[in-house]
């Protein structure tokens, strides 16, 4: 017996093809984001003497309590925010599942969710899951602005949420001040929920600030904010991250956790808790990431690419415009298989494919493995 798909639009996964067409040519894997070197030997200690000393069992529905309240302390420190880590901070499954969950918890049927695309592609599949309608809005290159006129006229009496991602994936920009205001504005009086993903949360550069909601409590009081330890810690396969959410909408989000998947794996916590005691495991990375983010951007400034700004995440975004007239999609194909530098074709982030010929870049990889891909894209 053949379903009938939930998601008939829905093929898989930009990430899953391009890195499996990758790994099939022998490419230099920049499409998927995920870093080429290891994650720091401290906290794979860590992991094994928990796993070793016993912590081997279901964690607490919640997350491990110890690691719910070191993440209320690096909240309140960076951003000013106090969220109880007993009722408004819960461990997940990577900022993935957090998504799910705030989105199952939060919208029915005929809902609408405002999206900025290109948008990671997680975020679609589950509103329509729920029975929500997508309201997406273009942005365009280079700066990839939010229009705030147009958002207001794509509220409606079914609004129930606007989904933000600062720092931006695929699009490498961060909110400004001024788009905290113009939120802020539109949303006073508004029945409308924040999902504000915030994984790249210390992924930010050249010294700027990045807009938590968590910074403004008349938009911290409306948000999920979804933040994951797999950008932190280079360790995206460990799929660990959490959510934070004022108790009223924190309750929401368990009822659905709990039977989603319960909880989480347990000596991962027992780790992560014990190493964000140090607060240089994220307060360096702006630095750790701007240095390969320069040195890829210097050697791209070497090929026929036109670099797009990069303020934020670990992707480096490009536009081929005038060096082929192929659809971003065979672009990244034959970038793949004849130069063997993969690539993620932008369009995919849209929901109507919208093709401005621009490709996503990579670059958490070894400075050794940055310089081989630009050796090859000099050749294009
Ligand atoms: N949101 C964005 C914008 C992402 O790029 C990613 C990618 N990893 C996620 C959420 C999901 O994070 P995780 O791997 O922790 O599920
Ligand atoms: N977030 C990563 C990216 O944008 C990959 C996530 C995934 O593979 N699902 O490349």
């Amino acid at each position: 017996m053949i379903p009938v798909s939930k998601l008939p639009q829905t093929g898989t996964t930009i990430f899953t093809v391009m890195s499996a067409l990758a790994n099939e040519v022998g490419a230099i894997n920049l499409s998927q984001g995920f870093p080429d070197y290891e994650c720091p030997a401290e906290l794979i200690e860590l992991v094994n003497t928990a796993m070793k000393n016993g912590h081997n069992q279901y964690a607490p529905m919640a997350g491990l309590p110890a690691l719910r309240e070191r993440i209320a302390e690096k909240t309140e420190k960076l951003y000013g925010a106090v969220y109880n880590p007993d009722t408004e901070i819960t461990v997940t499954a990577g900022g993935t599942q957090a998504i799910f969950t705030a989105i199952c918890a939060t919208i029915h049927p005929n809902d609408e969710v405002i999206v900025f695309e290109p948008a990671y592609d997680a975020y679609a599949p589950a509103i329509k899951l729920m029975g929500g309608t997508v309201k997406s809005l273009a942005l365009e290159p280079p700066d990839y602005r939010i229009p705030w006129e147009m958002v207001k006229r794509l509220i409606s009496s079914r609004t129930r949420m606007i989904i933000l991602n600062s720092p931006h994936n695929p699009t490498s920009t961060i909110l400004q001040q001024d788009d905290i205001e113009q939120l802020t504005t539109i949303v006073k009086n508004r029945d409308i929920l924040i999902l504000s993903d915030e994984v790249y949360e210390h992924l930010i550069y050249d010294g700027q600030t990045h807009q938590s909601m968590a910074r403004y409590p008349e938009l911290q009081q409306r948000s999920y904010i979804v933040a994951s330890f797999g950008k932190l810690f280079h360790s995206t396969g460990w799929k660990l991250g959490y959510c934070m959410a004022p108790a009223h909408l924190m309750q929401e989000f368990r009822k659905v956790h709990q039977y989603l998947i319960f909880s989480v794996n347990t000596p991962m916590q027992v780790a992560v808790a014990e190493y964000l005691k140090n607060e240089q495991s994220y307060l360096a990375l702006p630095q750790f990431f701007q240095e390969k983010r320069d040195h890829f951007r210097t050697g791209l400034s070497q090929t026929r690419f036109e670099l797009l700004p990069c303020s934020g995440t670990y992707f480096q975004s490009v536009r081929y415009t005038g060096m082929s007239d192929e659809s971003d999609a065979e672009f990244a194909k034959r970038l793949t298989t004849e130069f063997k530098v993969a690539a993620i074709p932008v369009s995919a982030f849209y929901n109507k494919a919208i093709d401005y010929q621009v490709l996503r870049f990579c670059f958490a990889k070894k400075i050794e493995t940055l310089d081989r891909a630009i050796e090859r894209l000099m050749k294009i």
